[in-house]
C-alpha cells in the first residue's frame, strides 16, 4: 500500500511524498485509521481533547508559589496536585543568525514553550527558525537570559521580539496547543519557585504562535477524529510543486498558444526505483522468497515443465509460453533438465507472481496455477489459459 503523504516544501508551497509502510523504512509517517490522512512527523498535527482550566488563583495576576525541589514537569504537576496538561514547559536554545549589515554571525536566543505533556518536534523547530541552526543554550547563557536556573524557566521579566525582525531581543515561539489556553504553571525565573495564572497573550507576549509539537499514536485525526497510527515508512516518490519560483529566477521563458513568452510553470517529481523494488520486497515476502506484483514484476508468468524429457509435457509447456506471450505476457520457460522441486525452489525465490505447472494432466488439456502470493492451487484448461490470465489482469496490472 502506498501512502500519499504531505510533507516538507522545497522551494515552493506543496509537495506529495509517496510512502510505504516498512520496518526497514527511515521515516515516520502519521496516518488515519479511517480517512485518508496522513502526513510526514514534521508537517503532522492531530485534534486535542480539550484540557480543563485551572481557576485562576487570587486576583487572576501571576502568583509565584514555591516548589522548592521540585524540578520536572511530572514532579511539580504532582506536587501542586494538577495535570502536566496545565503546565507549561520552557525549552530554552540558540540560533545563528548574520547580521544583514555587516555580514557577522550572532547567536540569538530563542525559547519555545510547550505544554507540560507534550515533545518538541526538531524538524517542525527547524521549519518555525527557517532552517537556522539551533542548539540548547548552556548554563551561563540561562543564567544571562532568565536570572534563573534550568528546572524554573518561564516568560515573565523578559522582554521577548515582537517579530522576528525585532532586533537583538529573544525570540518567543510558543506552541499552537497553548494558544488560547488560560491559568497555566510554568517556571518563575527564580530558584525554587513557580508561578500560576499564566495566559499567553495575556500575561506574557509570544513572538509567534507555531506548530511544535510532535504528534503521538493514539491521538484524534484532524480531519475526522479517529485514531492516528505512526509507522516507520520508505519514501519511494516525492513530488513538489515548484510555481514560477525558478522558472522566474532563471529567467526561463516558453511560448503560450498565442505565441507570446510566459514563465512555465514547474514542477519536480522524484520517483526511487530502487526503493520501489526494496518496498515491494519487504511488503510480501515469505520463508521460500518474495513476490513482485504483476505491474513490477520482469516476468508475470513462469511456465515450469516438470518433466522436460517427456515430449508431450515438453512441447506443452512450450505452447502455452509461446501463446501467453503472443498475448502480451512477459513469460519465462523453465526446461532445465532438474527435478520438479529445484524448479518450484527457484521460481518461488525469485518473486515471478504466477507459476503454471506442466505435468502429467496435459493429456487431459489441463494444468495447474498456482499464485506465488498465497500458493493458492487451481487447474486450468491449456485450451483456455491465455482467457485465465486475461482475465486475472485488471485486478493485478
Ligand atoms: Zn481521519
Amino acid at each position: 500500500m502506498v501512502i500519499d503523504a504531505h510533507s516538507g516544501a522545497m522551494g515552493g508551497s506543496k509537495s506529495q511524498e509517496f510512502m510505504v509502510r516498512t520496518p526497514a523504512g527511515e521515516d515516520q509517517i502519521v496516518s488515519c485509521e479511517k480517512c485518508s490522512y496522513a502526513a510526514n512527523m514534521e508537517k503532522a498535527s492531530s485534534k486535542l481533547s480539550p484540557v480543563e482550566a485551572l481557576k485562576p488563583e487570587g486576583d487572576g495576576q501571576p502568583a509565584e508559589v514555591h516548589t522548592p525541589g521540585q524540578k520536572t514537569i511530572e514532579d511539580v504537576a504532582q506536587f501542586l496536585g494538577v495535570s502536566p496538561k496545565q503546565m507549561i514547559k520552557a525549552l530554552a536554545m540558540m540560533t545563528t543568525e548574520e547580521d544583514a549589515k555587516t555580514g557577522k554571525t550572532r547567536a540569538r536566543a530563542v525559547v519555545l514553550l510547550m505544554r507540560g505533556d507534550h515533545q518538541m518536534n526538531e524538524a517542525k523547530l527547524s521549519t518555525a527558525v527557517a532552517g537556522k541552526e539551533v542548539r540548547p543554550m548552556q548554563e551561563d547563557e540561562i543564567r544571562e537570559l532568565f536570572q534563573a536556573p534550568a528546572g524554573y524557566l518561564g516568560p515573565l521579566g523578559i522582554e521577548w521580539a515582537k517579530d522576528e525582525k525585532d532586533p537583538g531581543k529573544a525570540i518567543l515561539l510558543v506552541d499552537k496547543a497553548l494558544e488560547g489556553r488560560v491559568n497555566l504553571i510554568g517556571g518563575a525565573n527564580k530558584e525554587g519557585y513557580h508561578v500560576r495564572n499564566l495566559t499567553p497573550g495575556k500575561t506574557f507576549h509570544p513572538t509567534a504562535y507555531v506548530d511544535l509539537r510532535s504528534v503521538t499514536a493514539g491521538e484524534d485525526c484532524p480531519n475526522c477524529g479517529a485514531s492516528l497510527r505512526i509507522d516507520t515508512a520508505v519514501e519511494i516518490g516525492h513530488i513538489f510543486k515548484l510555481g514560477y519560483k525558478y522558472s522566474e529566477s532563471m529567467g526561463a521563458r516558453v511560448l503560450d498558444h498565442n505565441g507570446k513568452e510566459v514563465a512555465p510553470i514547474m514542477g519536480s517529481y522524484g520517483i526511487g526505483i530502487e526503493r520501489i523494488l526494496t518496498a515491494a520486497v519487504e511488503q510480501s515476502n515469505d520463508e521460500n522468497g518474495f513476490w513482485l506484483p504483476p505491474s513490477i514484476a520482469p516476468f508475470e508468468v513462469v511456465v515450469v515443465a516438470t518433466n522436460s524429457k517427456d515430449e508431450a509435457i515438453g512441447r506443452a509447456s512450450e505452447d502455452i509460453a509461446r501463446q501467453l506471450e503472443a498475448a502480451g505476457f512477459d513469460v519465462l520457460l523453465d526446461d532445465r533438465d532438474e527435478r520438479p522441486g529445484v524448479k518450484f525452489k527457484d521460481a518461488d525465490l525469485v518473486g515471478i507472481p504466477f507459476r503454471v505447472n506442466v505435468g502429467k494432466k496435459v493429456t487431459e488439456d489441463t494444468v495447474e496455477v498456482v499464485r506465488r502470493s498465497t500458493l493458492q492451487r487451481e487447474d486450468v484448461k491449456i485450451s483456455a489459459i491465455t482467457e485465465y490470465f486475461q482475465g486475472l489482469r485488471p485486478a493485478t496490472r
